[in-house]
């Protein structure tokens, strides 16, 4: 059945049996049993499915894997212990040592540390493309060993929002998948499969969550993109696997499971960046209610931005769902019910300004996290983007000046008026 999202969000992912739990129970086990040594073998195989090591796969995680794949309309996904373990992976799967890949320059700042630095002495280059470039620039950041695009739908802090079919059609010229981050946005607001994106990944630490409890990631193939066309680009995918049993992903699981199994069965293997089972159970109480949270984050991010905008003490407000906003046009393509809760904005008076009025809120508190259930604000320039130069500042659209104000689900009135008086100096 073809369900709407906000029933996917309450019971998707799982469907108990007769006298089953209701509630996705928490296979809090390291490993499953056998009976013969044969029987597991055919799982080592990947002949028969089936858990034998929650490094791997368990089956609490995959339920709530499940769930995000429907809500994002995907084929296949995994969860990971953090948005910053999805986002490697997510690269990490498709490009070895010696490839490229063309990056939008509005993006986190903890992404944009570990594609410029961290993967950078991997021996996998980056070109760092403004979201607003010219189709001649991007045209012309593509190499011959590029292997992907990556992006976000609403860019964490700078609030630009990526047209996500003009990036997907240059991806797809270049023969190569548009992997998007879809954490700010959320698949109750946007969907990027539906505009051309090939893989979409998630820090679910956020809005997923929800409520600052639990640290997480996840990644969902489209299952669209053809690898088997570009065998030569993707060598991971379409030859065999020798550390897996001389398995080619491609042959064995279609383009539909082929990316995901092989981060699961190789990465994940590897690198062990695993969610746990009880983490993914208080992810999947948070996306039970994602709906009717994302209804209320913007509803009160509109209404904050509506009143800093006429405010005399605030020098400028990136809000996309804005009406005038510099991305408001993107907005209403792909976000017309509503973007996030996120408003970004200048104090006039700069830096210090931004501080002072940070220090005098009653009910934001200053926090490093955003997209919360409790209304927080950042200094990005003091915080999260510290390492970034001024000329790195202003590529990923992160002013000095700019305060990252996360709205949550309290009341619009108390949020309006702590800012108010917190202006108030
Ligand atoms: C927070 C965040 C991440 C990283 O997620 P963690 O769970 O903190 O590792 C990645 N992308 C975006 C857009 C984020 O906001």
């Amino acid at each position: 059945m073809n369900r709407r999202i906000e029933t996917t969000c309450v019971q998707g992912g799982y469907t108990p049996g007769n006298g089953e739990p209701r509630q996705i129970p928490i296979i809090q086990s390291t490993t499953f049993k056998y009976g013969s040594s044969a029987d597991m073998g055919k799982l080592f195989d990947l002949e028969a499915s089936g858990y034998f090591y929650s490094r791997l796969q368990n089956p609490t995680c995959d339920n709530v894997a499940a769930k995000i794949c429907e809500m994002e309309g995907g084929t296949a996904a995994m969860l990971t212990s953090s948005g910053q373990a999805a986002s490697f992976f997510s690269i990490f799967n498709i490009a070895n040592v010696g490839d490229h890949v063309v990056c939008s320059s509005a993006i986190y700042g903890g992404t944009f540390n570990l594609f410029s630095v961290t993967m950078k002495k991997m021996g996998i280059d980056f070109t760092f493309i403004s979201p607003d470039c010219s189709d001649e620039e991007l045209e012309a950041a593509f190499r011959p060993n590029t292997k992907a695009v990556f992006g976000e739908t609403i860019a964490n802090p700078a609030l630009t929002v990526l047209d996500i079919e003009r990036f997907a059609n240059a991806a797809h010229a270049h023969g190569v998948p548009l992997i998007i981050d879809n954490t700010f946005a959320t698949p109750i607001n946007c969907r990027p499969f539906e505009w051309g994106a090939d893989i979409v990944t998630h820090a679910t630490t956020k809005y997923m969550d929800g409520h600052g409890g639990t640290v997480g990631g996840c990644i969902v193939d489209s299952g669209k993109f053809d690898w088997t066309r570009y065998p030569d680009k993707f060598p991971g995918l379409c030859t065999p696997d020798d550390s897996y049993h001389g398995i080619t992903y491609t042959e064995r699981f279609g383009i539909e499971g082929a990316y995901i199994t092989k981060a699961t069965a190789q990465l994940m293997r590897d690198f062990g960046c695993c969610q746990s089972p009880m983490s993914a159970y208080m992810i999947n109480l948070g996306l039970e209610s994602l709906h009717v949270r994302m209804a209320r984050h913007c509803e009160n991010g509109l209404a904050v931005a509506k009143f800093l905008k006429n405010h005399p003490k605030i020098s400028w407000v990136i809000y996309p769902s804005l009406e005038g906003d510099k991305n408001y046009e993107l907005a209403q393509k792909y976000m017309p019910g509503g973007t996030c809760g996120v408003v970004s904005f200048g104090v006039k008076g700069g830096r210090a300004a931004a501080e002072e009025f940070m220090g005098r809120l009653k009910v934001a508190a200053i926090e490093t996290h955003v997209a919360d259930a409790r209304t927080c604000c950042l200094h990005p320039a003091n915080a999260t983007h510290r390492q970034l130069s001024d000329a790195e500042l202003e590529a990923a659209g992160v002013a000095p000046d700019l305060v990252r104000y996360s709205c949550g689900i309290e009341s619009a009135e108390d949020l309006i008026a702590d800012i108010e008086q917190a202006l108030d100096f």
